[in-house]
């Protein structure tokens, strides 16, 4: 680190952008206070109010709905690492339902994909079935001219997901983003599963990027909470605006928390991407496995383009044999616990097909890799999965 890092002149109090010249410094420096007496953390704020007396748009603080000093440090954060403005929620799906209703004030299509989470998926269901004016057409984000079909029947906001969960399909969001800019659509990617760190979907042309920072991002299976990021100043404006008004903000316990977890996020990744790729493997030589996915199996060119610095901590693969020998081999792991969510520390796996509504193969078994040492984990998975 140079040494103008340190000290506390006026001079070291301006931001060192221009000295970080890769994320994996920004993320472990993002939002930090340089001045005299600034905290080392920003101090988890437990308020309902702000004093404050005039007019609100005045003062920086007023009512707790309408902001604290801990979301906004970990806001800061998530923006510096993507170049943008960001926004927390409750959790993922408050921030995908103010961005499903900051983006549909125009437009009532929204162009999504047929393998998307599950309750994203559900809620355009139910937000179409309930009579709120949402039209979903769902489609294959894999096959570009179906989407271009879908988008030319007029502006929609498209709703992108890449990787996919639970089969880890990759699709090409900068050709995505090429076709809705053309057709004048706005584009939202689900950024979740690789976290800001390992795709760029601002860089690619998306108009926002989502996470669940319950996921990766946070990584310690701690908390619930979600964010946006984006370089639309006008459409920030209107997320906070329905964030306001629909109420789904950030705990400041969850967000310093988040904050705390995100520090680490590059160490984290590596381990986890590394342990991936090997598991992946080592499954796809193994005597019970019919199929594994992972993009890092994977040999297409543009997919690793669009992933240059890993492919992220999840895995999926089909034993060869019925759903109760892989609910068996799930329950058979000692270190590996059974359970949904992903991208933790911590390695968790499920057989998928156990939720109904998912589609996924009887057999097939979804594992988050954890930052355990990969000879305990290979262990565990042989042992588990028997011979
Ligand atoms: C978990 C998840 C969400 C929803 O986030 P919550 O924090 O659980 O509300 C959305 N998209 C993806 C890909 C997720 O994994």
């Amino acid at each position: 680190m140079p040494s103008r890092h340190r000290g506390t002149s006026s001079a070291d109090s301006l931001p060192a952008a221009e000295l970080m010249s890769d994320l994996r410094t920004t993320i472990v420096h993002a939002a930090e206070g340089r001045a005299q007496g600034d905290p080392s953390q920003a101090p988890i704020e437990l308020t309902a109010f702000h004093v404050s007396s005039g007019d609100p748009a005045e003062v920086p603080l007023s009512y707790g709905r309408y902001g604290t000093t801990t979301w906004t440090a970990l806001e800061r954060a998530l923006g510096e690492i993507e170049n943008a403005r960001a926004l927390t929620f409750a959790s993922g799906m408050a921030a995908a339902t103010a961005l499903l209703l900051a983006l549909t004030e125009q437009t009532q299509r929204v162009v999504a994909p047929r393998d998307g989470y599950y309750t994203v998926r559900l809620l355009l269901e139910r937000l179409r079935s309930t009579g709120r004016g949402i039209d979903p057409v769902l489609v294959d984000l894999m096959d570009v001219d179906s989407v271009r079909t879908a988008l030319a029947v007029g502006p929609a906001l498209l709703w992108a997901e890449s990787p996919t969960n639970p089969l880890l399909r990759v699709c090409d969001l900068g050709a995505l983003s090429r076709i809705a800019a053309e057709l004048g659509s706005a584009m939202i990617v689900d950024n979740t599963l690789l976290t800001p760190l390992l795709q760029r979907p601002l860089e690619l042309g998306a108009t926002a990027s989502f996470v669940s920072l319950t996921k990766a991002t946070s990584g310690h299976s701690d908390l619930l909470l979600g964010a946006v990021t984006t370089r639309d100043d006008d459409l920030y404006a209107r997320l906070v605006t329905w964030r306001t008004l629909t109420g789904g903000i950030p705990g400041p316990v969850e967000a310093w928390l988040a904050l705390r977890g995100m520090r680490t996020l590059a160490l984290r990744l590596e381990r986890q991407c590394a342990n991936a790729q090997q598991i992946a493997e080592f499954l796809r030589a193994h005597g019970r496995v019919r199929r594994v996915h992972y993009p890092g199996l994977d040999e297409d060119p543009w997919a690793r383009a669009q992933m240059p610095a890993g492919f992220g901590p999840m895995l999926s693969f089909e034993l060869d044999g019925n759903a109760a020998d892989a609910d068996a081999a799930v329950e058979r792991a000692r270190i590996i616990r059974p359970a949904t969510s992903f991208g933790g520390i911590d390695s968790t796996w499920e057989r998928r097909a156990r939720w109904t509504g998912e589609s996924a193969p009887p057999s097939l078994i979804r594992l988050s890799v954890g930052v355990e040492h990969i000879e305990d984990l290979i262990a565990d998975i042989d042992q588990a999965l028997g011979s």
